[in-house]
């Protein structure tokens, strides 16, 4: 909990920005869909933010940010609320950051979509109808793997750890991977009809096994790779 007199300073440096002490509205914005969880109904229910702020851009953002570093108040964000864990409750009162008005569809282009930290999906997914697209999924382009369809008989010396090195068809530079699993079943066995070889005349085909190579942060180009891009990995065993 905050002293009252912190978030009086509080609300004076951050001028304009909508802001609120009302215990109706804390109460109400300060708890998500824990409920639904009997375990964190009582760890959480009593918890309460100090004072509730309402963003609409990038500058209001900013200065509740520093106010809040100022007087070393916690910050909580939140979204719509409907979490079901207890993410967006502030365990220890402080600031409460409603980003629901910071909700704009800043830009659409062909095959993708930019939008605020508070938008709904539903936004997005109007603006890109309007445009002649669909929005069918989202795609997280900041923590990236491969899947490699090695074949069975490369995988003996490969384990989790080894270095890769990986060529895009789309791109001029080589990126750097690591193998982080090794597969637990081979493409055949998993995809809709698999084969049953054990009619007729057998002739042994070497399996497909998906070894998952997680790319390597802040390398330059990881912002141009898309879903379904070909690549080729090439694995150090040794
Ligand atoms: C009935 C029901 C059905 C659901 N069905 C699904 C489902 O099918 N699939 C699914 O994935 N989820 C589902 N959920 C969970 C929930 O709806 C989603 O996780 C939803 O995406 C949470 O978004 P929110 O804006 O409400 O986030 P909040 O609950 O407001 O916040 C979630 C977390 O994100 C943080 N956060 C929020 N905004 C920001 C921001 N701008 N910057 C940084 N951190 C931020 C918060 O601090 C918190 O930690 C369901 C929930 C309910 C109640």
């Amino acid at each position: 909990m905050t002293s009252q007199t912190l978030v009086e300073q509080f609300r004076q440096d951050i001028g304009d920005v909508s802001s609120t002490v009302d215990e109706r509205q804390l109460r109400q914005k300060s708890h998500d869909f824990h409920w639904y969880s009997p375990v964190l109904t009582p760890q959480l229910q009593d918890c309460l933010a100090d004072v509730l702020v309402q963003l609409r851009s990038e500058e209001e953002i900013a200065a509740v940010v520093v106010a809040a570093v100022k007087h070393r108040i916690p910050l909580t964000v939140r979204g719509g609320g409907t979490g079901n864990y207890g993410q967006s409750v502030p365990l220890k009162g402080g600031v409460l950051v409603d980003m629901t008005g910071f909700n704009k569809v800043t830009a659409v282009e062909s095959g993708s979509i930019r939008v605020q930290a508070g938008a709904v999906i539903g936004a997005a997914l109007e603006a890109a109808l309007a445009s002649g697209q669909q929005l069918m999924m989202i795609v997280q382009t900041d923590d990236l793997w491969i899947t490699a369809n090695f074949k069975e008989t490369q995988l003996a010396r490969m384990h989790p750890g080894q270095l890769v090195e990986v060529a895009v068809d789309a791109l001029h530079e080589k990126l750097s991977g690591t193998v982080e699993s090794m597969p637990a079943v081979t493409g055949s066995r998993t995809s809709v009809l698999p084969p049953e070889n054990a009619t007729g005349n057998y002739v042994k085909v070497i399996q497909r096994m998906p070894v998952r190579i997680r790319l390597n942060p802040g390398q330059k180009d990881l912002g141009k790779l898309r879903p379904g891009m070909s690549v080729e990995p090439k694995v150090y065993v040794e």
